[in-house]
């Protein structure tokens, strides 16, 4: 039987960010170094097929620091800790690895900054995410007001409306945090801020990328987990940029073929803790049911990477 042929449009740049990569690497690395089992509080990144992947070489996965035995080390995951979570850690004299991705870790000190310039913190951020409490969590309590929406911005009630500061999660739709960014300024027009927003190079590419395939496919499938921020982003762009079938699929096994029924254009993209393998496996899936061509569309080269910190590259 023929197959219907296809092209795939795999957007470029598309899965794993260099924070991702350092905090896998943090993980190895640590095994590497005192042997299993090595503790790490929250998923490293949300991926299940990578947290499954280090588990298997022998990383625990907790949601706290109470449940990890003092006399293994404890590594932070990518999306940063509140400050006590370190500060218990060193009083139960725990060895600890903070695997907190470097451009989280600059909103924490812009976050520290603002503080000793007395000024209160708004952080446009999703209630509940790690990387939003993890922020939250640099300033004493109060310190740091969360707005999620335009809406949130007309309900705030800061203790000097000209002594305000924010900043961002770095995981938003660069184009929804610009119209809670202007609502703030509208509002707060002394309020201080990063000289764009915090969202980063990762994410803004991946953004980017999708915009330029959605309006040109008929289904735009995002290879990501569900509690994965950037991933979920990349969906609503596709959406917002009139993509009628935009899904976010955890692997090929997810794929809704039923729904791909008579598409002839399809775009693919992974979030950024998403691994490439992944990708292939969705590629081949595509193979088995279509005759595909494949065409990459680069929006953005990247060649940003970090250094794992010094405990790792030191001998043991
Ligand atoms: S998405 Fe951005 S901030 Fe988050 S880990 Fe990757 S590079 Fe760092």
């Amino acid at each position: 039987m023929t197959k219907p042929p296809l092209t795939l449009y795999l957007a470029a740049p598309r899965g794993f960010c260099a924070g991702v990569d350092r905090a896998i690497k943090i993980v190895e690395m640590a095994i590497e170094k005192w042997g299993a089992p090595i503790y790490v509080r929250h998923e490293i990144v949300h991926n299940k097929f990578v947290v499954d992947g280090l588990r298997e070489k022998g990383a625990v996965f907790v949601e706290e620091l109470d449940e990890c035995p003092t006399d293994r080390p404890v590594i932070f995951s990518a999306h940063g800790v509140p400050k006590s979570v370190p500060a218990e850690a060193a009083e139960r004299q725990m060895v600890y690895v903070d695997a907190t991705c470097p451009l989280v870790s600059k909103v924490h000190i812009e976050a520290e900054r603002h503080h000793a310039n007395g000024l209160q913190m708004v952080m446009i951020g999703h209630a509940g995410h790690p990387e939003t409490i993890g922020t939250m969590g640099q300033l004493p309590e109060g310190e740091v007001l969360l707005v999620e929406t335009v809406d949130d911005v007309t309900r705030l009630s800061p203790r000097d409306p000209e002594s305000l500061a924010f900043i961002t999660q770095t995981t938003l739709s660069v184009d929804d945090t610009k119209d809670i960014v202007a609502a703030l300024q509208a509002r707060f027009p002394a309020i201080v801020g990063p000289h764009k927003e915090d969202i980063c190079y990762a994410t803004t590419n991946r953004q980017e990328a999708v915009k330029a395939i959605a309006p040109e496919v008929d289904a735009l499938l995002v290879i990501g987990s569900p509690n994965s921020s950037n991933s979920r982003r990349l969906v609503e762009v596709a959406r917002s940029e009139g993509c009628r079938y935009a899904q976010l699929v955890g692997n090929a096994g997810e794929i809704d073929w039923r729904a791909l029924n008579g598409v002839t254009t399809v775009g693919v993209t992974a979030g950024a803790s998403a691994p490439e393998l992944l990708v292939d496996e969705v590629v081949q899936g595509f193979r088995d049911r279509f005759e595909v061509t494949v065409e990459q569309v680069e929006t953005a080269r990247e060649s940003v990477e970090f250094k794992v910190p010094r405990v790792l590259r030191e001998d043991a």
